[in-house]
């Protein structure tokens, strides 16, 4: 395809990378080079204003010839600004983890931005049908331009959406052949969002550049199209931040979101790249459809797949629409804003990863081609925002207005109430980030009757008829089905053994990932209610200041665990009480944690008042340490933290994801530092200076058996022998539990089996003993391999009970949320090997929300989640699934500390 631009690239290439010599050695040597400069062709019909900056002018390269870099993206996007002001905006909405500029810029026509705080006004007047009538509505929809937001590579090895969103702008401002362009400006704010992921697409880029070599190489098997560990896709902490939405956990995501409701686009476009053998996807998006986006919503997805496929045909573009992509999970870009009102669509195009491409069948395509696509596809999108102006801002408009009617009709689900007796912090972070959502929250002042019911003062409640209304629902809701015919027909794949078409996790409802109480009423709260705002974290007390013997803090949510992490920061000495008791009158729960003012600084209450605030923890000074029942203070049911390092498994075979997700939750939601060490070097390390090792799940590059093996097992056994608390997670069990391991006795199950598999010859020779098949089923029988995994979950949410005597379960909730993912399921094992302190409920109360398999469910059922052996003076902890996925399971969080913290209280080395 298009040999000449493949030419120009080489050439272009030479050019920016090589000495003058350099070049003139490519020009003899390249006949491509040879060939006459035919500029490349980016529309059509367009005639460019030489007065508009470049790229090329900006930052030193064509568009397409080199991968940009977020430093050039931001200036060039400055450059545009600085030349048309009455055209382009910049807006800066927050900074990466390692301190990136996110930008975003509005471009539209010198009349529309002239006026654009009154558009951005008159978008959150149409937001709000309570504030705005339908006859205001009216001249509001006949008045102003639509907004389209147009968000490029959050994952940072897809490149091209970044390059096209250059070129976009570029012809919204230079193009003057293309007679459609006046029209958009016209009729559209463009909000261009040009890099969510400018971490990943750096470090993408840098290494990249590192093998470059003479020229680019297409070979899909060349360095250039190799990425190490960990890969761009991801931001700083490795989350893949598209599916962050719901929950976000991650600056980039956060800010995003804020700016979003800045403005309400009704059209937002996620721009993405898929492998390079595929061609190009958008919308209309393939099944299943989450059951809470409007039916004007599923339609209008065909206007704009219908006007794309219009160019794209033109221009002899192969795509595909209504595959693969669903609009299920909320939690992508390009879902999460249908539910405040938006069309919301993933396009996809075909990735170079890298200058040049070849396919499995030898064609060659190059980087500029890939750019286009993308350019072609925005231009498209902002072409169907303006011609359907009016009717995308009446949809936006009658989608509150249609969210607020079905709220307020609602017999059996109007509010939604949050007693937060149990988890305190817990619900306050939830009730924090719905918040950020633009979800409306209001708290009692007093105890209040609901439905029969009494709840305490400080419950949270939300009412639905408000207009997120559709959110509120697909976020909170225990159960969101799938459509029946899309589960008949993976159910019927599966029973044929085809895999299913199930593309991400089927449970996500925040009140089940966080485990805390909350309860639905059919009818409004009328009484005693105060609309709130709120931070994630409550500002916490500290009572009694001047207490001469002890401070106490009750253990069980995570405002406990991160003053327990910033305690050990600020050296203090802290105890922990695993059994709980009972101290003048007040009940404290396993797990609290004694701060002995006996055993620290004479400022103690200060330095506790301070942490109390920043962490939100309840603490309570006392000048007794007598009990009134349970173990004393001196007792062996308390132990003191010691101030622990925390290793971790970094780099292959461990899962990017697993290690990010896992070193986040410590580092940034509980707050402490890990030490993150290359998986091979674990091998023969000397661990000694470490308390805790993380063996977090393995990803696609190998398998810790490989990497570790039984040298580094004996290594590993030495040093948990000596009193180190080694805790793996998810499949990293697969090699603790290896016969050639036995780091943790346990083993993956199979699946279980009758009979009737039992016929397939053991016969070791050549010929096999004969068999007579009477029947298909019969047949069946001897195709099916002796023995099987079981079917692999795509992601739901099942609960799991906890052993709250053991110090693993201590002030743990006695039912847990756990995502189960994948294949293993692990075999129960004896107490005399080791404690089972969380395993799966029954089959019956087992699935707490999304879709399992039966078989699964069955087999599932009272096997381990948590399990703890004790070697010599350590520990062996397991997780048969990940407690840090997404760092969205904030209801694990306490039984992670635990793991750590408790665990390095309980091993016992000699130092
Ligand atoms: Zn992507």
């Amino acid at each position: 395809m298009r040999i000449y631009s493949i030419g120009l690239i080489r050439k272009a290439f030479t050019r920016t990378m090589g000495t003058a010599l350099l070049t003139g050695l490519f020009l003899i040597l390249s006949p491509l080079a040879n060939a006459a400069e035919t500029p490349f062709i980016w529309w059509p019909e367009a005639d460019y204003d030489p007065a508009v900056p470049t790229l090329e002018q900006v930052v030193g390269h064509e568009t397409g010839t080199k991968i940009s870099w977020h430093a050039q993206i931001v200036a060039y996007f400055r450059a545009l600004e600085a030349y048309a002001p009455d055209r382009v905006k910049l807006f800066s909405y927050g900074k990466t983890w390692e301190g990136r500029e996110l930008i975003y810029a509005a471009i539209t026509s010198p009349a529309n931005m002239a006026r654009l705080d009154d558009i951005r006004a008159g978008m959150k007047a149409l937001a709000d049908p309570r504030v705005t009538d339908a006859a205001r509505a009216r001249t509001l929809t006949g008045d102003l331009p639509a907004i389209v937001w147009l968000a490029y590579s959050v994952h940072g090895n897809e490149i091209s959406p970044s390059d096209a969103a250059m070129q976009t702008a570029y012809h919204l401002l230079a193009a003057r052949g293309d007679d459609r362009v006046a029209g958009m400006l016209d009729n559209t704010v463009v909000i261009i969002n040009p890099l969510q992921n400018p971490d990943g697409r750096d470090r993408f880029i840098h290494r990249f550049e590192t093998t470059l070599g003479l020229e680019p190489d297409s070979d899909p098997l060349s360095a250039e199209h190799n990425e190490p560990w960990p890969n761009g896709r991801t931001n700083h902490y490795l989350f893949d931040m598209n599916r962050d939405w719901i929950i976000l956990t991650q600056p980039e995501t956060r800010g995003h979101v804020a700016a979003l409701q800045d403005w309400y686009p009704q059209v937002f476009v996620d721009l993405h790249e898929m492998g390079g053998n595929s061609t190009y996807y958008f919308a209309p998006e393939a099944v299943p459809y989450n059951p809470h986006l409007a039916q004007n919503q599923r339609d209008s997805l065909f206007l704009f797949g219908r006007t794309n496929a219009k160019w794209f045909d033109r221009f002899g573009f192969d795509y595909f629409t209504r595959d693969i992509f669903d609009a299920f999970y909320p939690g992508y870009g390009a879902s999460w804003p249908a539910y405040y009102g938006a069309i919301s669509m993933t396009y996809e195009q075909a990735s170079s990863r890298g200058l040049l491409f070849r396919r499995n069948d030898g064609s060659e395509f190059d980087y500029r081609s890939t750019v286009r696509q993308h350019f072609v596809a925005s231009l498209a999108t902002i072409e169907t925002t303006a011609t359907n102006r009016q009717k995308l801002l009446d949809d936006f408009y009658d989608f509150q207005v249609t969210a607020i009617e079905e709220g307020r009709n609602d017999r059996t689900q109007r509010t939604y109430l949050f007693p937060g007796t149990r988890d305190r912090a817990g619900t306050r972070k939830l009730m924090g980030i719905l918040a950020e959502q633009g979800i409306e929250i209001s708290r009692a002042e007093a105890e209040f009757r609901a439905c029969g019911q009494s709840y305490p003062a400080g419950t949270h409640v939300i009412d639905t008829a408000q207009p997120r209304k559709r959110m509120i629902r697909t976020l909170l809701d225990r159960q969101i089905d799938m459509e029946a015919d899309f589960v008949r027909i993976q159910e019927a794949r599966r029973a044929r053994d085809l895999p299913h078409d199930i593309y991400d996790v089927t449970g996500w409802s925040l009140p089940v990932m966080f485990n805390v109480d909350m309860e639905t009423c059919g009818r409004p709260v009328t009484t005693g209610l105060v609309p709130v705002t709120m931070d994630r974290i409550a500002t916490g007390t500290l009572s009694n200041p001047e207490a001469s013997v002890a401070f106490l803090s009750p253990w069980g949510d995570m405002a406990a665990g991160r003053l327990l992490a910033a305690a050990l920061r600020a050296e203090l000495t802290v105890k922990t009480h695993d059994e709980g008791f009972n101290h003048q009158g007040r009940v404290w729960p396993a797990g609290t944690l004694i701060f002995d003012v006996a055993d620290n600084a004479a400022d103690l209450g200060a330095t506790l008042t301070a942490l109390a605030a920043e962490t939100g923890a309840e603490i309570v000074g006392v000048s007794s340490s007598w009990v009134d029942s349970g173990k004393d203070f001196g007792s062996r049911a308390v132990r003191t933290v010691p101030r622990i390092r925390v290793a971790m498994a970094w780099d292959d075979p461990t899962s990017s994801y697993a290690a990010g997700n896992t070193r986040f939750v410590l580092e940034r939601q509980i707050g402490y530092p890990v030490t993150a060490i290359r998986t091979d070097a674990l091998k023969t390390a000397d661990l000694t200076r470490y308390h805790v090792l993380i063996l977090p799940g393995e990803g696609f590059g190998g398998s810790y058996m490989d990497t570790l093996g039984e040298t580094g097992a004996a290594t590993l056994k030495d040093w948990v022998r000596r009193g180190g608390v080694l805790v793996g997670t998810h499949t990293a069990l697969r090699y603790l539990t290896h016969e050639k391991i036995k780091l943790l006795s346990t083993a993956r199950e199979n699946q279980p089996r009758g009979d009737e598999a039992a016929g397939t010859s053991g016969d070791e020779k050549s010929r096999v003993a004969a068999t007579i098949i009477n029947s298909r089923d019969d047949m069946r029988a001897l195709l099916t391999p002796a023995t099987e995994l079981p079917d692999s979950l795509p992601g739901v949410l099942v609960h799991a009970n906890v052993d709250g005597d053991h110090w693993l379960g201590a002030g743990v909730a006695p039912t847990l949320s756990v995502l189960a993912r994948g294949r293993d399921i692990y075999a129960p094992v004896a107490m005399d090997k080791a404690r089972t302190v969380a395993w799966f409920a029954g089959a019956d109360d087992l699935l707490a929300s999304g879709y399992i398999w039966q078989e699964n469910r069955e087999q599932m059922a009272y096997k381990p989640f948590a399990l703890v052996e004790s070697a010599g003076r350590g520990y062996v902890i397991g997780f048969t699934q990940d407690p840090t996925v997404r760092a969205y399971l904030d209801g694990l969080n306490v039984i992670l500390a635990n793991a750590v913290f408790r665990g390095a209280a309980h091993a016992r080395p000699v130092r």
